[in-house]
C-alpha cells in the first residue's frame, strides 16, 4: 500500500522483500478468504502505549478506500459478523490486486534477497539510506521499514524492523505474542473441539465471543482477542453464562439431574465435565437455593490462570513495536532520522481480531507513501 502510494506520487519505488512468495500473511489471513478490514474501524480497537498514534492514518485511509480498490478491480467480498469484512473468493484476489497496482505506479520488486545492511549518511542529498543486499548496494532519500511482527515464521517474518530501529537508536517496546492461544496446566483433551459462547475478561477489558477448548488450554476469538491484553500471572475470567439469571432456579426442586439442567445452557459434554470434576452431579432437589445460586455465580465468573500461551509460532499478531513516541502519527516517519519510516505491524499499534490489523497496514502504508 506504501509503494501504490508513494507511485502515485511519481516517487521511484523499490520494494525489497526476503521472501520469494510475497504477502504470506495475506495468503493464510481469514482462514484464505482475508478478512480485509472492519466497518467500525477505531483508535479503541487498538493496543499501544499511546492509544491515539493510530487515529490520524486511520481517517485518512479508511475502511471505505481499501473497499474503493476492491471495487475497482471487480473484487466481491461479504460481511461475516461485527462488521468483519472478508473476500468472497481467496485471499489471492487482493494479493493480485495490491500487486497490479503497484506495477501499474512503475515500483519494481526484488524479491528472495536477504538485506546484510542499511547505512544512513544525513545530508547526503537523495541518497542518505544506503541498503545492501547481497551483492548489490542500493541507494535512496527515504526508507520504509515494513517487516511486520515475529508471528508464524513461516510466512517471512523476522525481527529485522525491531533491529533496525535500534541501530538508529529508536525505542522497540516490549513484544509478546498477541491473538493466541493460551495454555493451561492440563488443558482440556477431553473437552477439545467444544466451544461456549463466553464473556472473557483480563484486565478491564472484555470481549463476548466463543471460546474454544484445545488440547492445550484454549482458543476461538474470545481467548484470542483477550490474550492481546493478558500478561503472565494474570488470571482470566469467563462468564460462560452471559446475559442469562437464575437458570437452574426454574428447575428446583426437581429430579432432574444438575449436569442435564446445565445442558439446556452449556454444551452437554462440558455439563457433564463440570459435575464430574468439580461438583457432585445429584438431582437439582438435593441441593439447596443457595447452593444452586453459586454454582451458577461459578459459572458466571469461571476463573483461569494461564500457564502461558502457544508463542510466537501460533499467533496472529505481535503486541508491541516500534514505540510511537518516536514516530510521527502523521507520516509515521522518525522524529530522530527524516527519511526512515516504520508501518504496518512492526509499530507498536496492535489491532483486535476482525480486519483490524491489515486495515492498520493499509493505513499506515498510505500515509507513509504520501510523505517518503
Ligand atoms: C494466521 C494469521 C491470520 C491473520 N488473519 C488476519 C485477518 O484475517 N485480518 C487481519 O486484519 N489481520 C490478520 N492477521 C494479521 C495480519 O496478517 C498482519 O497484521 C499484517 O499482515 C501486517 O502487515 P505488515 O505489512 O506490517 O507485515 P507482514 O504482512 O508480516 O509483511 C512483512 C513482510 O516483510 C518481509 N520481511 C520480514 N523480514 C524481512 C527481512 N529481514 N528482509 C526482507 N523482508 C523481510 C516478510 O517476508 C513479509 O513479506 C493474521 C495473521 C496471521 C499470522
Amino acid at each position: 500500500m506504501c509503494a501504490i502510494s508513494a507511485g502515485e506520487r511519481g516517487r521511484r519505488v523499490l520494494l525489497v522483500d526476503h521472501s520469494r512468495t510475497l504477502a504470506g500473511k495475506i495468503r493464510i489471513s481469514g482462514g484464505g478468504r482475508c478478512n480485509f478490514t472492519n466497518q467500525n474501524v477505531g483508535a479503541e480497537n487498538y493496543i499501544s502505549a499511546n492509544p491515539h498514534f493510530c487515529r490520524s492514518a486511520l481517517s485518512r485511509f479508511t475502511p471505505q478506500d481499501i473497499i474503493g480498490y476492491l471495487r475497482k478491480h471487480n473484487i466481491d467480498w461479504q460481511e461475516k459478523k461485527l462488521g468483519q469484512l472478508f473476500l468472497k473468493n481467496t485471499s489471492r484476489d487482493i494479493i493480485d490486486m495490491l500487486r497490479q497496482e503497484c506495477l501499474e505506479t512503475g515500483a519494481e520488486f526484488l524479491t528472495g534477497k536477504e538485506v546484510v545492511e542499511v547505512h544512513h549518511e544525513a545530508g547526503k542529498k537523495d541518497r542518505e539510506f544506503t541498503v545492501l543486499i547481497e551483492n548489490q548496494a542500493i541507494s535512496a532519500p527515504s526508507l520504509v521499514i515494513a517487516t511486520g511482527g515475529l508471528s508464524v515464521p513461516e510466512t517471512g517474518s523476522s525481527p529485522f524492523g525491531y533491529k533496525l530501529a535500534k541501530q538508529f537508536g529508536l525505542q522497540v517496546t516490549e513484544l509478546k505474542p498477541g491473538l493466541v492461544p493460551i495454555t493451561t496446566q492440563s488443558g482440556f483433551p477431553d473437552l477439545a473441539g467444544i466451544s461456549i459462547h463466553t464473556i472473557a475478561t483480563c484486565n478491564k477489558m472484555s470481549f463476548r465471543e466463543d471460546l474454544l477448548f484445545t488440547h492445550n488450554g484454549l482458543s476461538g476469538p474470545a481467548i484470542l482477542q483477550i490474550s492481546s491484553y493478558w500478561n503472565s500471572g494474570d488470571p482470566i475470567e469467563l462468564d460462560l453464562l452471559p446475559g442469562l439469571e437464575d437458570v437452574l432456579l426454574a428447575d428446583y426442586p426437581g429430579k432432574k439431574l444438575l449436569s442435564t439442567a446445565l445442558a439446556q445452557y452449556l454444551p452437554k459434554k462440558f455439563a457433564q465435565y463440570y459435575c464430574r470434576n468439580w461438583l457432585e452431579d445429584k438431582a437439582i432437589g438435593h441441593y439447596s437455593l443457595n447452593q444452586l445460586k453459586m454454582i451458577e455465580k461459578n459459572l458466571h465468573r469461571f476463573s483461569i490462570i494461564p500457564t502461558g500461551t502457544e508463542g510466537f509460532r501460533k499467533a496472529e499478531v505481535t503486541v508491541g513495536g516500534v514505540s510511537t513516541h518516536e514516530l510521527s502519527s502523521k507520516s509515521m516517519e522518525s522524529k530522530r532520522v527524516p527519511g526512515l519510516f516504520f508501518i504496518g505491524e512492526v509499530v507498536d499499534v496492535t489491532g483486535w481480531l476482525g480486519g483490524y490489523n491489515f486495515q492498520w497496514a493499509w493505513s499506515s502504508g498510505y500515509v507513509a507513501g504520501s510523505f517518503a
